[in-house]
Parts: C-alpha cells; sequence; structure tokens
C-alpha cells in the first residue's frame, strides 16, 4: 500500500494517527537539526518533520540527501505543528516521520513549480506534464472536468444519448482546411480529419437516434489566430422533429444550467437578436452586451453640414463612451492611433466631448453647432460627462472598425468583467456569403443548413439576402455555440449542393452517402455545437483556453513537448505510398 491518506486530506481530527503518504518534494527546509519537507501529490501539500531527537541519524541522512520533484513515501505520526499556517486545510499538523523510502528521483525541474512559476510559456509548454503539477494548471484541468461531467448530467437527463462517430472519415466542409491521413491499405487514398461530426450526426438522425450528444475532438487546419487550436473539443449535439425554438430553448437550459452549477449565477431569460440588429448595434455578430456603448447612425444628422469627409461616406456612426469626456487631448490621440492601425484600418475619428457642464466641444465644431452635437449625443444616448466618438465609411468596414473600438474601450475601461455573464442568442444568419476571393458565394454556417421557408424564392433572385435557418449562441462577446435546422430532403439538397457551385458529379462523389440516406425517411433535424474548450475557458473566467487543454499546440501547431509533427522515416513513407517533395526535403 503506497499511501493511508493523500496530502490534503489531514487535519487537526487525525492527530495521533500512524499514517502513510506519497507524494513529491515540493520544498525542503534543512536547519541541521531537523528537516522540514513539504510533500505534494493532486490533492494537496503536507509538511513532513525529520528531527535529530525523534528520528535515528539515518533517517536523517537520508531526508537531508532529498531534492525537489523526488517521489518518496513516508510513513509516520501526525502531530500538532507548532507554527500553524492557516491558509491551507493541513496547516494545523505535520507528520513526523518514522520510515522514508525515496520511489524515484528528479533531475531538478527546469522551472520551479509553485503556484507562480519562473518558467516562459515555451518552456512549460516543452515540459508540460510538470506544468500541469502547478496548481494553477491542475485546477483548470479539474474545473474542465467538472463542466463536461455537468454538459454530460444535464444532456443525459434530458434523454441525450452520447454516440461516438469515427475520426477517419471523408471531409466535412466547415469552412477550414481538412487534416489528411494516407490509407496505406488504399494506395493513393487518403481518409480526412472530421472538421466536425456533422454530417454522421445527421445520420444518426436518419437512424432514429433521436437525441445525440457527444464531447468530441474536431480538427481544422486553419492559421491559427491567437488562441485557436487545431484540434479543440465540441459538445456537439444534435435532435429530430425540432424546430429552431426547441433547439434554441434546450440548449439555453444547457448553458443556464452550467452557469448555475459552475458559477453559482441565475440568468434570465437569453435575450434574442437578430444578425442584422447585431451588426447594426455592435458592428459584431457576436456582440459582448455587458456594456453599452451601442451604436448610432448619424447619416441623417451629420452630412450636409458642410464637413466634406462625412458627406460622401456610406455610413456615419457613433459611441457614447461613458465617463470619457474627460479624456485629455493625449488619450483621444491614443485612440486615434489605435484605429488607424493596420489591424484596424480606419482613416480616422471624430470626437465630440459631452461636458459635466452641459456644453460640447468637438474636433469638428468648425462644421457642427451645439445643437448639431447634442442631437449627436441625443442619438448614441450620451449624457453629461461622455464622450461621442464616431467614424464614417463603406457600412461594413465601418462597423467592424467602431466594433473594435469598442470592445478595446470595453477592456480599457474595465467594463468586460469576467465573473459576470450576458449570454444572447442572435439568429436569422445570412445562408449564403460572398466570397471576395473565389468570387463565389459559400455557405456561412454549412451546406447543410436549411433556408428559412419564406426566403427561398430569394435564393434565384437575390442568395446574398437568404435568411437561414442558423443561430449563434454568444457569451461575453464570444461565439460558444452555433447551430441550424437542417436540410432533410435530396432535392433541397441537391439544389444548395448546386448554388455553392458544385457540380452534381462532386456533390455526389463528396455527399452522395448523405443524399442516398435522405431518401430512406429522414425526419426533419437541427442540431448545435458548443466550443468546449472556451465555454470552460470562458465560464472559469479567462482568456485563454491553452491552460483548460492539458496538451495544447503552439501557435505554429507544434506540439513542442513530443515534437510534432515530424518526418516520417522512408520506409513508413514507402508503405504509405508517399513521396516527399525533393525540394521540401533540402
Ligand atoms: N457542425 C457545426 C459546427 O461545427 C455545428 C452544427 O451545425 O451543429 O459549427
Amino acid at each position: 500500500m503506497y499511501r493511508s491518506h493523500t496530502c490534503g486530506e489531514l487535519n487537526a481530527t487525525s492527530i495521533g494517527k500512524e499514517v502513510k503518504l506519497s507524494g513529491w518534494v515540493q520544498k525542503i527546509r534543512d536547519k541541521g537539526f531537523m528537516v522540514w519537507v513539504d510533500l505534494r501529490d493532486r490533492y494537496g501539500i503536507t509538511q513532513l518533520i525529520f528531527d535529530e531527537e525523534r528520528s535515528s541519524k539515518e533517517l536523517m541522512e537520508k531526508a537531508q540527501g532529498l531534492g525537489r520533484e523526488f517521489v518518496i513515501q513516508v510513513s509516520g505520526k501526525v502531530i500538532e505543528r507548532e507554527s500553524k499556517n492557516t491558509n491551507i486545510p493541513t496547516g494545523e499538523i505535520e507528520v513526523l516521520v518514522t520510515e522514508l523510502t525515496i520511489l524515484n528521483t528528479s533531475l531538478t525541474p527546469p522551472f520551479t513549480i509553485e503556484e507562480d512559476t519562473d518558467g516562459g510559456e515555451d518552456l512549460r509548454m516543452k515540459y508540460r506534464y510538470l506544468d500541469i503539477r502547478r496548481n494553477p494548471v491542475k485546477n483548470k484541468l479539474k474545473f474542465r472536468h467538472k463542466v463536461g461531467m455537468e454538459v454530460r448530467n444535464y444532456l443525459s437527463n434530458q434523454d441525450f444519448i452520447e454516440v461516438e462517430t469515427p475520426y477517419l472519415i471523408k471531409s466535412t466542409p466547415e469552412g477550414a482546411r481538412d487534416f489528411v491521413v494516407p490509407s496505406r491499405m488504399n494506395e493513393g487514398q487518403f481518409y480526412a480529419l472530421p472538421q466536425s461530426p456533422q454530417t454522421f450526426k445527421q445520420l444518426l438522425m436518419v437512424g432514429g437516434m433521436d437525441k445525440y450528444f457527444q464531447i468530441v475532438k474536431c480538427f481544422r487546419d486553419e492559421d491559427l489566430r491567437a488562441d485557436r487550436q487545431p484540434e479543440f473539443t465540441q459538445i456537439d449535439c444534435e435532435m429530430a422533429f425540432v424546430e429552431q425554438e426547441d433547439i434554441l430553448n434546450i440548449f439555453e437550459g444547457l448553458t443556464r444550467h452550467l452557469l448555475k452549477e459552475i458559477n453559482g449565477v441565475e440568468v434570465e431569460k437569453f435575450p434574442r437578436i437578430t444578425y442584422d440588429e447585431a451588426m447594426k448595434k455592435y458592428g459584431n455578430d457576436k456582440p459582448d452586451i455587458r456594456f453599452g456603448m451601442e451604436f448610432a447612425e448619424l447619416n441623417s444628422l451629420a452630412k450636409n453640414k458642410g464637413f466634406n469627409v462625412f458627406d460622401q461616406q456610406e455610413l456615419i456612426v457613433g459611441i457614447a463612451v461613458p465617463g470619457a469626456a474627460s479624456f485629455t487631448r493625449k488619450e483621444i490621440d491614443k485612440l486615434i492611433s489605435w484605429v488607424k492601425r493596420p489591424q484596424v484600418g480606419a482613416n480616422g475619428l471624430v470626437w465630440a466631448k459631452y461636458n459635466e457642464d452641459g456644453t460640447l466641444k468637438s474636433s469638428v465644431d468648425k462644421f457642427y453647432s451645439e445643437e448639431d452635437l447634442k442631437s449627436w449625443a441625443k442619438e448614441t444616448g450620451a449624457k453629461p460627462g461622455d464622450l461621442i466618438l464616431v467614424m464614417a465609411g463603406d457600412t461594413a468596414k465601418t462597423r467592424t472598425q467602431l466594433s473594435a473600438l469598442r470592445m478595446y474601450l470595453g477592456n480599457e475601461l474595465g467594463l468586460r468583467k469576467a465573473n459576470e455573464f450576458a449570454p444572447l442568442w442572435v439568429i436569422d444568419f445570412p445562408l449564403l456569403e460572398w466570397d471576395e476571393e473565389t468570387e463565389r458565394f459559400h455557405a456561412m454556417h454549412h451546406p447543410f443548413t436549411s433556408p428559412k421557408k419564406e426566403d427561398f424564392a430569394l435564393l434565384e433572385t437575390k442568395p446574398g439576402e437568404v435568411r437561414a435557418n442558423a443561430y449563434d449562441l454568444v457569451l461575453n462577446g464570444n461565439e460558444i455555440g452555433g447551430g441550424s435546422i437542417r436540410i432533410h430532403d435530396k432535392e433541397t439538397q441537391s439544389k444548395m449542393f448546386d448554388y455553392l457551385g458544385f457540380t452534381p458529379e462532386e456533390a455526389k462523389a463528396q455527399f452522395g452517402f448523405l443524399m442516398d440516406a435522405f431518401q430512406y425517411g429522414a425526419p426533419p433535424h437541427g442540431g448545435i455545437a458548443f466550443g468546449f474548450d472556451r465555454l470552460v475557458a470562458i465560464l472559469g473566467g479567462q482568456e485563454s483556453i491553452r491552460d483548460f487543454i492539458a496538451f495544447p499546440k503552439n501557435n505554429n501547431g507544434r506540439d513542442v513537448m513530443i515534437d510534432a509533427p515530424a518526418k516520417l522515416d522512408e520506409a513508413q513513407l514507402k508503405e504509405l505510398h508517399l513521396q516527399i517533395n525533393q525540394q521540401v526535403e533540402s
């Protein structure tokens, strides 16, 4: 038996007990006549004491020879500690060791295994197994487990069953490149790793599973924008005989359950806004509604007043920044340079201060009277003490730029509080999205999403205006889930592939299996998938998903611990019928 207790378990009630503990040596304090060791395991830290008067010379020497991260087993007696530590549950006791076994030695770790470590990100990732011993990482993995359990509880109670779907499949278009796996047994052929289990979950509905879920890995080969992973986890769900309303209700329920069980927060019914409204009010289809600063369109108030810069623009739009009338010239200049950076790309920023005394002062006083500015204040909802910021230009671009500024100010002014949760549904997404590069429409969600019945006729005339039965769940400025009601008949699905530029042959080759299945009594169905890593991070009040993943990859998609991806040797390449381009080799 390695242990009778864990290192987090013993306290004042255990005094007098003979115990056995196993764990890692976190810290050693050697006073010569006395040695203290902090022994750590997943559950906590227990102080061990070796004492010249009460321990043998041999035992003392053995204790003195211990190093950080040695794995040891000790037997001893729980005694009351002289100087107590009230910060930890085991802080009132220590174990007077009578026997010490070194189970394994350790090299000196490359960084300190403490709450705050001296190790940088790269080093921690290379030795991730050591990083995981640290509380901040360990606790995040525990937290992730807890969220996963609550998801499973809720969905099982709603009669969902978890079904696994294969990883070695054919392409599932979700807007990214596929990771592919060569087949040894089928020369020249490749599997694709699923970008999501989309087609399989639909086939499970045809199979009569009715309510499916899976906490599942998905793989997307995209350029890794900050805080994305090439493999990530979804809570993937699908239901048969449902309309959009049914799905929104069930998954609002799931989100509410998680907020309550995990965060102890009760949330009102989630607001719903259409995609068009979200773009108009926030310039963003995943708005953070924890703070106001809603967009106000000022075209009718700001045009034709002699300010040429505005007159020619498609959209003039402003926000009121609470309490920011006190910004100095320098602070405003900083905002102007911020929006002019290439990442945002705005031409400039017009400002108007609504002073506490009720007067208004702007960067365009030459063109706009105080009355004009008052009308801007009214439209943006600015109050005395607020700063009005205005941008102008092409509608889509300007909205995106002002949204970036709104989020930046939300962060700067501390309005995006980690312990506040503001979920909402964004509904009525466009079905198609024009891609400038390929000069073609793409499915905004994916090609299996059904158009709204009432918009069906527009497909021929104004495809860009067709709305989909598609919805996103947004939490604190992040899209945490998205889904749609699906097409469930062959004819519509073929038509959709046609609109998306697939020839009938291509559609058959890639998705023939799905359209075949639709001919055997496919029920109406729909679903949703949540990004599990992101959801866990937000519930955990953190920005980054990385620490909630045991073994994450870096921004180049590399696992620096196992050093992957890596080259294959000749024999393996041959077996897979692959040849590496010589140029790549050299
Ligand atoms: N498969 C979709 C996704 O990964 C989710 C869904 O439509 O259910 O975004």
